[in-house]
């Protein structure tokens, strides 16, 4: 007899402390069974989709996809470098963002160099560390009734958790679940705060929708500090998520190392050019920036009407504190059609996460609220 076969228990150290994603729902089934009266506001997805300009690039490439993708992405990286007043030698692309944010900790975290998170933070962070082998250093989350960040990153505390052998430390600006965000002078202060052989990620993936009085982006501070890493990603504004790709700006030491591990064709052809026209395509770029900064006030306003507690956002969606377990709220809105995110994976049971998304999709929320 021969005991049953189960490779769990083979995994190595890091991987037997990771559990697999939970996608939630069955998205692409719900979609059949629900057809096009589905809301879908759980995965802060663009509504108005991307450029066209995108798609027609996209569409070109079709042809080509007998050929690898250029493993230097260098047509993308040159687009960014005009763009963004970069150069190039500090670009690195990754299938999304996701994927550099774990590469990061795969390159520079181990069991004696940890990494520092936010409570409430992203959750690729502390995933991040534990592939990495890396101790994950928890700071708690600013109070729940701070006048400007509630549950948001607490700079104070996380600089005084940072030491010697801190390799990293994440930041999300703004913050995904929270929707909270520091100003470009707080990140300054804290660059300053840290030793310069800690990496600080600051993860922009919202980016392209900020509008708050102090924050645009850190990356004019990337001169500065070189120990100052920006990820981006095409998957918020730029509406191109199913094509997987994001970009990270740093220090050109810092791009060489991750070019070391980084798989050589990690970024698809199609997500290459579409990814070039979307960036070019300004104007829709404002559109989305524009509709989501007028939908996300209508929304937030129609929320607040209804007595519910809607969290300042600088995103494309809004965490709303029910003050009570939100598990009802949310299947009472699935039953209907409507998918919200729960937030109890993050600790925060008692809240959802909306999207911005289309205007009908909104309606359709606010109509099937109890
Ligand atoms: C959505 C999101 C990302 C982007 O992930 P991709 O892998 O680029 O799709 C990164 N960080 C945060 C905080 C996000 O919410």
């Amino acid at each position: 007899m021969t005991a049953a076969f189960d490779a769990a228990a083979l995994a190595n150290r890091a991987t037997s402390a990771l559990r697999a994603y939970d996608p939630g729902h069955d998205l692409p089934a719900l979609r059949q069974r629900f057809g096009g009266v589905l809301s879908e506001l759980g995965s802060n997805e663009n509504p108005l989709g991307p450029s066209p300009l995108a798609m027609e690039a996209a569409t070109a490439v079709l042809n080509d996809v007998w050929r690898y993708p250029d493993p230097l992405g260098a047509s993308l990286k040159h687009a960014l470098s005009a763009e963004l007043g970069i150069s190039v030698d500090r670009i690195t692309l990754g299938n999304g963002s996701h994927e550099l944010l774990m590469l990061l900790a795969q390159c520079f975290a181990d069991a004696d160099h940890p990494v520092v998170h936010s409570q409430y933070g992203f959750a690729v962070f502390p995933i991040a560390a534990a592939a990495a082998g890396a101790p994950a250093v928890r700071v708690p989350a600013l109070p729940a009734d701070h006048p400007d960040a509630p549950y948001g990153h607490d700079l104070d505390a996380i600089a005084d958790a940072v030491d010697a052998s801190t390799r990293l430390v994440y930041l999300a600006n703004p913050n995904n679940p929270t929707g909270t965000w520091f100003t470009d002078a707080a990140l300054e202060d804290f660059l300053a705060r840290v030793p310069t052989d800690t990496l600080v990620v600051v993860d922009e993936a919202y980016h392209e929708y900020v509008d708050a009085a102090g924050l645009s982006t850190g990356l004019h501070l990337l001169d500065r500090y070189p120990n100052l890493i920006v990820t981006r990603t095409f998957s918020k504004a730029y509406a191109l998520a199913g094509l997987r790709i994001g970009y990270m700006l740093s220090h050109p030491s810092v791009a060489a190392v991750c070019e070391r591990l980084r798989e050589s064709f990690n970024v698809n052809a199609v997500a290459l050019a579409a990814a070039e026209a979307a960036l070019g395509d300004h104007e829709h770029r404002a559109r989305v920036r524009e509709v989501n900064q007028r939908d996300r006030a209508w929304l937030a306003e129609a929320l607040t009407g209804r007595g519910l507690r809607v969290l300042p956002s600088q995103t494309n969606f809004l965490l709303v504190d029910l003050g009570r377990d939100a598990a009802d709220f949310e299947r009472h809105l699935f039953e209907h059609a409507v998918i919200v995110r729960p937030m109890g994976g993050y600790g925060l049971p008692h809240t959802v996460r909306i999207s911005i998304g289309s205007r009908d999709e909104l309606q359709r929320l606010l109509e099937n609220l109890s």
